[in-house]
């Protein structure tokens, strides 16, 4: 992993507050999803700098489930949270919090603000309190029920708790100040009532946090030291302060950082629902899906994921990340840990004119050039075999250095092979090659300095095994997706291709889900987890052409 070489500017904070004792040297951080959706690419980026914080510093990480909006949570997105954070490599030992296990003693607390005349119960409807909020040039107005008595309010507020208001009837606002240059602060609402069953607590209640009300309690409650957040919630920590600050009690250090975001994609838990309930993907974990989930399906690494964040460093400036980059980052654990062997995707027979009709050999293949260690295995090789179709010419410019009539081509692993005959259907269509080998060129080389340029994979024809094979590419046709507002309308149609017919040499029948291969020439692979010995299916990862270097060197 390219390991950083300065701090980015969280680290100093946090080195500073270490070196002034500031939490008694204490480093803790937490990563808090709401569990509406599975996660992407973008709280990767949380979670790496989150738990690799706690790591650097040797503090702790909390998982914390900020469910607050029972509408849109769920407990299948907890266990895929779950297992996503896992999967990356994080550990949060016994700190599993949900915030709704707080929801009695944020109560209690906001039974203490009122009792302070710092907040108030509120009939006007959202619309009203937006219109009574004001605008950036504009002061708010009081609401009519901002002055109602301690007494008052903690009758109705204890109503709002037992269940006894319509939705969104009442809300309960902490009292600052509504012409604060900060919108912020104009009197925000804390509950809201919402009548609905939690994945967690029930039905036990009838008034559910806002964010700004819940999160800095959390955050307290847990004693984190350095909250680490989004450039949005920048406007907002004013309140965070605010909130403990008039509870008197312990707080934490409120810090912003830059969202990531990728090029060709979205990373927005509302846009990829979207794109789930359209149906326009086959779930969240298809493979073309940004989420944590797809690119396990699709063949990507932990290692690959946690150096990508890692490349794209901290910063409070926002920018965009190119795809490429991540591609990079994949290609490069795979090509040094993938598994090398030998697929067709569209295959052509091939018939050996001169290889005896039941003679089959066993051949030496290297299992990965990059790590000698790994070995050798076993090829099949006989009289018939495949090779790609597109490997194969019958009128070729120079530069095609392929499978042509009378030239010699390199099998890999295998022998030189040199091309007599092309068998065709009446429609005209190749439907077999007949060549001749070369029984002195064995392993793919000879002794007598002979040239011979191409090099081609192939699978027994006889041995080989049949799968489906899945190619993807971008789900949009755009860089940027949300550029001319709809999303969907920048869908790619072609981001899934599907090859019905592909042939794999025999060692894959034992693939298993989670490796890596790559098929020689053709890209990094991996099985699918819907596959069955019956149907066996590939994904493929990523391609081999590395565009990132390009740009890299380029720039
Ligand atoms: P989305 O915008 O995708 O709906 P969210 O911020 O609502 O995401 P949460 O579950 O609240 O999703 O996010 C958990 C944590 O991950 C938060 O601290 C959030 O700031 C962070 N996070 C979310 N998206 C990104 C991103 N693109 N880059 C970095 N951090 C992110
Ligand atoms: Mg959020």
């Amino acid at each position: 992993m390219e390991k950083q070489e300065y701090l980015n500017f969280i680290e100093e904070i946090i080195e500073k507050d270490i070196e002034e004792n500031t939490y008694d040297g204490r480093v803790h951080t937490r990563f808090p999803p709401e569990p509406n959706g599975y996660l992407h690419i973008g709280h990767a980026k949380s979670i790496c700098l989150n738990f690799g914080i706690a790591e650097t510093y040797k503090g702790k990480c909390n998982l914390r489930f900020d469910d607050t909006n029972p509408l849109k949570e769920d407990k299948k997105f907890v266990d895929s949270i779950v297992e996503d954070v896992r999967w990356l490599g994080f550990d949060w030992e016994d700190r599993l919090f949900y915030a709704s296990s707080y929801f009695e003693k944020m109560y209690e607390y906001a039974v203490q603000l009122i009792k302070k005349g710092k907040a108030y119960v509120c009939d006007l409807t959202p619309d009203e309190i937006r219109q009574y909020r004001g605008t950036l040039t504009k002061p708010g107005k009081d609401s009519p029920y901002r002055n109602r008595t301690v007494e008052e309010n903690l009758d109705l507020f204890e109503q709002m708790k037992n269940g006894e208001f319509p939705n969104g009837s009442k809300t309960l606002r902490a009292k600052i100040d509504m012409s604060h240059p900060n919108l912020n602060m104009r009197d925000p609402v804390m509950y809201r009532i919402l009548n609905a069953t939690h994945h967690k607590t029930g039905d036990k209640w009838h008034i559910y946090p806002t964010y700004d009300w819940a999160h800095c309690l959390e955050d307290s409650i847990e004693g984190i030291t350095h909250s680490l957040c989004t450039m949005e919630f920048a406007d907002h920590r004013i309140l965070y302060e605010w909130f403990l600050k008039e509870l008197n009690i312990y707080q934490p250090k409120q810090i912003e950082f830059a969202r990531l975001n990728l090029t060709y994609t979205v990373l927005s838990k509302r846009k990829l629902t979207q794109l789930v309930e359209g149906g326009y993907v086959s779930g969240w974990d298809d493979p073309r899906m940004p989420t944590i989930a797809g690119l396990r399906r699709r063949g990507y690494t932990p290692y690959a994921i946690r150096d990508f964040i890692e490349r794209t460093g901290i910063t409070r400036s926002d920018s965009i990340v190119d795809y490429a980059m991540l591609e990079h980052c994949i290609r490069d654990d795979l090509n040094k840990n993938a598994k090398r062997v030998m697929a067709v995707l569209d295959p052509i027979k091939v018939v050996i004119t001169n290889y005896p009709e039941d003679k089959v050999e066993e051949l030496d293949a290297e299992n990965n050039p990059e790590k000698p260690e790994d070995g050798f295995r076993k090829v099949p090789f006989c009289r018939e075999i495949y090779i790609e179709r597109e490997d194969f010419r019958e009128e070729a410019p120079k530069k095609f250095f392929r499978l042509v009539p009378g030239r010699e081509v390199r099998l890999k692993h295998a022998y030189y092979i040199t091309c007599n005959e092309v068998i065709k259907d009446k429609d005209g269509n190749i439907v077999e090659i007949r060549c001749t080998y070369d029984p002195k060129s064995k392993g793919g080389w000879t002794d007598d300095g002979r040239k011979v340029k191409g090099t081609l994979h192939w699978v027994s024809a006889r041995h080989c095994i049949d799968a489906e094979v899945r190619l993807y590419s971008h789900l949009f046709t755009k860089e940027n997706p949300d550029e001319d507002g709809d999303f969907l309308e920048n869908l790619n149609p072609e981001s899934l291709v599907v090859l019905k017919n592909c042939k794999l040499e025999p060692s894959l029948k034992d693939a298993k889900v989670g490796e890596n291969y790559q098929f020689l020439r053709k890209g990094y692979f991996c099985l699918d987890r819907d596959s069955t010995k019956e149907r066996l299916i590939f994904n493929r990862t990523v391609t081999l052409k590395d565009t990132w270097s390009k740009i890299e060197k380029k720039g």
